[in-house]
């Protein structure tokens, strides 16, 4: 069996006989079994997919499949399956079961996509190299020695490698794009609220988006359609109507910006910024206005974004108590002592670091110096962006400063690891929806992202404007 490049490619040669739902589950099922040694899955759902794809397959033959018939999806370990065990890569939910599927899997599980496993990722969704995880590290199937990226680097890793058709990961900050970036992929964050994060772990609430990582940009077009829309379940998620998302190729030529401070940024490496600055030449030779622009607040972006998110998430994480879900200690001898123990002994360091951060902004006495003052800078990044995406149909910049770096390198100082993030936290903040694009590979033979950034709720035209780009690479 051939490694599909996307959805089309499978319903063509199930139309045409040489391949079931059945024979590509196995297919998987032995990709999977082959490449244990890249830590990818954190559990997979053999039987069952096996059994589901036996039921779609007459499904498929009775005429009465739904849209995403022969998907093989893989989910991150933050997102919720009934029935299904989750952790979130921390030994806090060891045994953990879902009571209730979140919404996302509900949508494509409706629509016949076959769920065959759980992905690693940074524990609680916190890091940018997959080395928080409690399962350990995942390897980037580009160069075993790199690190995937993250935090869902498990989720782009199982596509790099062909172990699933598609995979879904949660952005925010970051976690869909750099990944997909680092292992050569597509990922798209979706504009905040467009996706319900009913069923997602919570990390920081008002920047969080679910996506998918793909091959192509029809299957990623494709599964945000079905993922996006009003959801009952989550409050904050938007009723603003979701259009097909069918790839069409942009006819008119478009008006775009590139951020003067992102390219001057000296943590930007040389070969990345030159293949950027052709783009912008070949973009204008085809007629498109490509122009910089100038945005003052690149170095408190990553300063902003860690103060208002582990603020967030010291919240958020105070469920995990030792009481209501899994690991408790067995040291714990009263309530105190359960709550204490069983939150030092079940959280990994990074974990525990952001707790305490996001506790001390929060705190009576530095509350105004750090997160009132962080919640007005991105204000100012939120209106600098909407002005920007007013004269401008899109924001092109690299996703990440560097390409994926060895595994073990960047995990002694915390700062260094998390000016990984320098150009992804712009989209969260802002919400707005912004696409990695797989469009280089570098001289040392790893992959290179350019992210694209759009208006909000314009995923269709990123996603038409970025199979353009995906095109000119070839
Ligand atoms: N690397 C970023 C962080 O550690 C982004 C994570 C994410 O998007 N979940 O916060």
């Amino acid at each position: 069996m051939k490694n599909f490049a996307s959805l089309n490619e499978i319903h063509e040669s199930i139309k045409s006989g040489s391949v079931s739902c059945q024979s590509i589950v196995n297919y998987y099922l032995n990709r999977i079994d082959k490449h244990k040694d890249l830590n990818v899955y954190v559990e997979v759902f053999a039987e069952e997919a096996l059994l589901r794809a036996k039921n779609i397959d007459e499904k498929i033959f009775a005429g009465t499949a739904g849209r995403l018939a022969g998907m093989v999806v893989a989910i991150k370990d933050n997102l919720c399956f009934k029935g299904h065990r989750l952790s979130a890569a921390s030994k806090i939910l060891e045994g953990f079961e879902s009571l209730y599927s979140a919404t996302v899997v509900e949508r494509l599980l409706k629509e016949d996509a076959i769920i065959i496993g759980r992905v690693n990722c940074d524990e609680f969704a916190m890091g940018s190299a997959n080395e928080t995880s409690y399962y350990g590290a995942v390897k980037n199937p580009k160069n075993p020695k790199k690190v995937s990226g993250g935090s869902s680097g498990g989720s782009a890793a199982a596509v790099a490698a062909d172990l699933c058709q598609v995979a879904l990961g949660s952005d925010t900050g970051g976690s869909i794009r750099q990944p997909a970036a680092f292992c050569g992929v597509v990922g798209l964050k979706p504009t905040y609220s467009r996706v319900s994060r009913y069923g997602l772990i919570a990390y920081a609430s008002s920047f969080d988006q679910i996506g998918p990582i793909t091959k192509s940009i029809e299957d990623a077009a494709l599964v945000t359609e079905i993922i996006s829309g009003k959801d009952p379940n989550d409050s904050t998620s938007s009723s603003v109507k979701v259009e097909p998302f069918n790839i069409v190729l942009p006819s008119e030529k478009k008006k775009i910006t590139y951020l003067k401070e992102y390219l001057e940024s000296p943590g930007l490496d040389p070969e990345i910024k030159e293949k950027f600055l052709d783009l912008i030449s070949e973009l204008k030779a085809q007629g498109h206005v490509v122009e910089e622009q100038t945005f003052s607040y690149l170095d408190v972006i990553v300063p902003s974004y860690y103060v208002l998110t582990t603020a967030e998430a010291s919240s958020n994480l105070a469920r995990f108590d030792g009481v209501h879900f899994g690991y408790r200690s067995s040291n714990a001898k009263d309530l105190e002592s359960t709550y204490k123990l069983s939150r030092t002994e079940g959280f990994g360091e990074e974990v525990k670091r952001r707790i305490m951060l996001g506790t001390f902004v929060l705190s009576s006495g530095y509350y105004d110096a750090y997160y009132t003052k962080a919640q007005r800078v991105r204000r100012l990044i939120q209106d600098r962006t909407t002005a920007l995406l007013k004269d401008y149909d899109f924001i092109l910049m690299p996703t990440t400063p560097t390409t994926a770096f060895d595994i073990g390198v960047k995990n002694e100082d915390p700062t260094v690891a998390y000016l990984e993030d320098i150009y992804t936290v712009h989209a969260n903040l802002a919400g707005t929806p912004a696409i990695s694009l797989p469009l280089w590979v570098s001289s040392k033979n790893m992959p290179i992202g350019v992210q694209l950034m759009g208006a909000a709720f314009k995923e269709a035209e990123l996603l038409n404007f970025s199979k353009l780009l995906m095109l000119s690479r070839n």
